[in-house]
């Protein structure tokens, strides 16, 4: 079968869901689709309460803004396809997807990719053995399938993904045999690290791990004090008996799909990988594709949603749904907010790189003129 619609995007999650309210507020058919059965993207594993701005829903819990914004698409008229996989995007505007063990096509005018990020893995000895886990697996398998991974969980990585989920494990029942972080000093919000520190959870930092022992499974995680260049320092190994290793060491965004449209990429460290290049309003190098949060570039769900929106409104200006004035003073109002994000040290770098980006796609547009 082929479905018809004016938009489709790629990913349920806040991204995907911000551009499509705004889309269908302009009075515009979209069709999203997200392989899960539920929508909302890394929002439905996310029962602690948001961090950011008041603005962007500070405070709430991220399985509630998740069922508000989808919500909001309902009564919009938003239609939302889950369990539904995008396999492929192909010449003339076509999705590929697969539902109910069936293959569709979608022609849209316009396509939105927000399909979001995956976990970096990270090799040692014996990062094989079952009980090695990216933290997002291991929050997924607590907070949606209510399994709890192992007992006694070391968390490598202690940014805001591993801080949050060795909490969440905590609360799970399970215990937290430490954190291990290379650098000399916690890379998440204090917030989060002190709620694990007055459980007694200790904080190694300058450390990494260098080996996972077990017969058949975890049992045992080597770690060791770093020097320069993140060396391990000999003599200082520690041995800890733990059943689950959880691998917070970073989100890479899913430029799967934006590779197969042969969209042109920037390769940046500080935003995770390679990035699709897009202009400041999200369109990327193929004119009819957009692309919006994580996928754009590592950041948080508060960003995602402003991208989602930017995108949303760009793409009804492309399609006449709105006048290229009201989408200005739209488009302005999101990127005010998106800049009360991107402060402090974190939120200065990833402004330049989001600089960066743009930069990146004019000299790649000025290229094919
Ligand atoms: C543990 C953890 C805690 C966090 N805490 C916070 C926080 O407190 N505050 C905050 O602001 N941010 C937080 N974040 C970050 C935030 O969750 C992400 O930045 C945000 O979800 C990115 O939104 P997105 O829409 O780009 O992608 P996602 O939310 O990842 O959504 C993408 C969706 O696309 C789907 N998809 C991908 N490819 C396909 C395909 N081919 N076919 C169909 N569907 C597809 C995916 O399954 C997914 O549902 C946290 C992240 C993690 C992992």
């Amino acid at each position: 079968m082929t479905y018809q619609t004016q938009v489709a995007i790629i990913g349920a999650g806040p991204a995907g869901l911000s551009a499509a309210l705004e889309v269908a507020k302009q009075g515009g058919k979209v069709m999203v689709f997200d392989e899960n059965d539920r929508a909302g993207g890394q929002l439905f594993k996310q029962i602690h309460k948001f961090f950011g701005s008041g603005h962007h829903g500070a405070g709430v819990r991220g399985i509630r803004l998740g069922q508000q914004l989808l919500e909001q698409c309902i009564q919009s008229g938003v239609e939302i396809c889950l369990s539904t996989v995008v396999f492929g995007i192909f010449p003339g505007n076509e999705l590929g997807i697969v539902k109910d063990g069936r293959s569709h096509t979608v022609k849209a005018d316009k396509i939105l990719i927000a399909a979001g990020a995956g976990e970096k893995p990270l090799a040692f000895p014996g990062w094989d053995l079952p009980g090695v886990m990216g933290a997002g697996a291991a929050q997924t398998m607590v907070n949606i399938n209510r399994v709890r991974p192992g007992n006694r969980i070391l968390t490598i990585g202690s940014g805001n993904v591993g801080l949050v989920v060795s909490y969440q494990l905590l609360q799970a029942g399970a215990s937290v045999a430490g954190i291990v972080e290379g650098l000399p000093k916690i890379n998440g919000y204090a917030v989060h690290a002190n709620k694990l520190m007055r459980q007694g959870v200790p904080v190694y930092l300058s450390h990494t791990v260098i080996e996972a022992r077990g017969d058949g499974q975890v049992e045992e995680a080597v770690i060791a004090e770093v020097g320069p260049g993140f060396v391990p320092i000999e003599g200082t190994e520690q041995t800890l008996s733990v059943d689950t290793i959880c691998l917070a060491v970073g989100l890479t965004p899913s430029v799967e799909l934006p590779r197969m449209a042969e969209l042109a990429m920037v390769h940046l460290p500080k935003m995770g990988g390679y990035i699709p290049l897009h202009d400041s309003h999200m369109r990327s190098s193929n004119p009819d594709i957009y692309v919006a949060g994580d996928v754009a570039g590592i950041e948080e769900a508060s960003t995602a949603m402003e991208e989602g929106k930017l995108a949303g409104v760009s793409m009804a200006e492309a399609l006449g749904l709105v006048s290229a004035q009201r989408a200005r003073e739209l488009a302005g109002e999101i990127e005010e907010r998106i800049g009360e994000l991107r402060i402090g040290s974190h939120g200065d770098a990833r402004r330049m790189a989001k600089e960066e980006i743009v930069r990146g796609y004019e000299a790649w547009l000025a290229k094919q003129k």
